[in-house]
């Protein structure tokens, strides 16, 4: 399928060939669906809404709703204002939200819609019904990424959304960035270990990761409360757990209400899972209970018992920012030999943070960002890797090469399970151990010569 590729690397400067990324507003629905009752709208054309709505509904295996103004060449020529105020009267009125999430797509941003008059307008002639909140988030997809998206959500959810009464509530803000909903429910699992008061915002745990019982419920019990994050303006700290998209949220709350934040990388592996173990003890001035301290301990028995496996195996790496930077720390703690690490998203913060990971001891590694997946797949052909750690889109790159692939970070599309095991915490991480040493052993007890097939590993 990947036939022509060939291990020249190409220098291209106007060219994309499979960017490892996604459009914005896939980010901002998936954000907006963290929140309780809310429904995600699409400012933009049907083909838009449709396409991001499937996106995600074919990564977590749920039905995703969301709502679209339905733009047509009419609207391209006029605006797209009445569009957004009929559908606002139409969405309360058969959806019954407590909150609509609007997002902008390439149209309506083209066209120059300005959401914040529309919305104001629309409250104004009583389209909005009173008690019910619309906010919204620009997200331009010919700029940026699936992750800008998402982080530029976040923040129109601060900015319309918390409030400062001016008593402190005691509690800590936890911004997960993009994470599945299992990693949300593991977070939360720690964090009520240690007692700690605290709002996760956005949270899609409950909402994305429903047992089946028959009954669709459009707002399910999951999702970040309004009421809880209007009170995240009164907290004593936010933990932002990734440059990416905790950060310009963690920062809109320090300017808005001055709440302090601490940036911590998304908790994959130990290290990382430490640092946020050891943010919510400082912050709550709490202790860590004893069986934490027993599930790291089991997560470092794991590593010692695989670690002559992994030693120097070179791997690629490639995805959304935050998500990579957490996992390339985790790669290089379970000895690891990062080669590749790429992701589509834009960013130089994203080089420099890999590279202060890396250090002086993977001269040779090649860390880019805004890049593709065709470019990995000319280095891995120029010197090859014996592993890629990647979304689904990496199985073209896996098969031509015939390399395992461990399936990691946004979009899987085509396997199901995944969305129910955390990556992060102790848990997360050992539950990685296990798919990593799993890919690397039957690739090689299927390719190995007889006399090294091995029944005792
Ligand atoms: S790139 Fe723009 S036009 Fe295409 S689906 Fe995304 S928002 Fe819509």
């Amino acid at each position: 399928m990947l036939d022509v590729t060939t291990a020249t690397v190409s220098d291209r400067k106007a060219l994309r060939i499979n960017p490892a990324k996604t459009c914005q507003p896939i980010g901002a629905m998936y954000a907006a669906l963290g929140i309780h009752s809310c429904m995600p709208h699409s400012h933009g054309s049907q083909g838009c809404c449709s396409y991001h709505r499937s996106h995600l509904t074919r990564h977590f295996k749920e039905p995703v709703a969301a709502t679209t103004s339905s733009f047509t060449e009419g609207t391209s020529v006029f605006g797209g204002m009445a569009n957004l105020q009929q559908a606002l009267v139409n969405i309360f009125s058969i959806y019954d939200p407590e909150v609509v999430a609007v997002h902008t797509t390439c149209l309506s941003e083209v066209i120059g819609d300005d959401i914040p008059t529309i919305i104001k307008k629309s409250r104004e002639e009583g389209k909005i019904p009173d008690g019910k909140i619309v906010i919204h988030a620009n997200t331009p997809s010919f700029v940026g990424s699936n992750v800008t998206g998402f982080s530029n959500m976040c923040t129109g959810i601060v900015s319309y959304l918390a409030e400062k009464s001016g008593l402190s509530n005691g509690s800590i803000n936890i911004f997960p960035g993009w994470l599945d909903p299992s990693d949300m429910r593991e977070l939360k699992r720690l964090a009520d270990a240690l007692t700690v008061p605290f709002t996760l915002c956005p949270d899609t745990s409950d909402v994305l990761d429903l047992p089946q019982t028959g009954v669709y419920e459009m707002y399910p019990k999951g999702g970040t409360p309004v009421a809880s994050i209007k009170g995240m303006g009164d907290a004593i700290a936010t933990l932002a757990l990734g440059e990416f998209t905790a950060y310009p949220s963690a920062q809109k709350l320090l300017d808005m209400h001055a709440v302090p934040f601490e940036k911590l990388d998304a908790p994959i592996g130990l290290t990382n899972t430490d640092n946020y173990i050891d943010a919510l003890r400082r912050l709550g001035d709490v202790e860590v209970p004893a069986w934490i301290d027993a599930e790291r301990g089991r997560l470092l028995d794991v590593i010692s018992d695989i670690g002559q496996y992994f030693h120097q195996v070179p791997v690629a790496i490639f995805g959304d920012p935050d998500m990579v930077v957490g996992l390339t720390r985790f790669a290089i703690e379970l000895g690891l030999y990062p080669k590749y690490i790429f992701t589509g998203a834009t960013g130089r913060a994203f080089e420099t943070r890999i590279k202060e990971l890396l250090g002086d001891k993977y001269p040779d590694t090649v860390v880019r960002h805004g890049a593709d997946l065709f470019e990995l797949h000319e280095r891995i052909k120029g010197e090859p890797v014996k592993l890629i750690f990647g979304n689904t889109y990496g199985k073209y790159i896996a098969r031509a090469e015939d390399i395992p692939l461990v399936r990691f970070g946004f979009p899987i599309l085509d396997r199901v399970g995944h969305r129910m095991f955390p990556v992060v915490g102790y848990r997360g991480a050992m539950h990685l151990v296990e798919k990593i040493s799993d890919a690397l052993l039957n690739h090689r007890d299927r390719t190995c010569a007889e006399e090294w097939f091995e029944l005792v590993q």
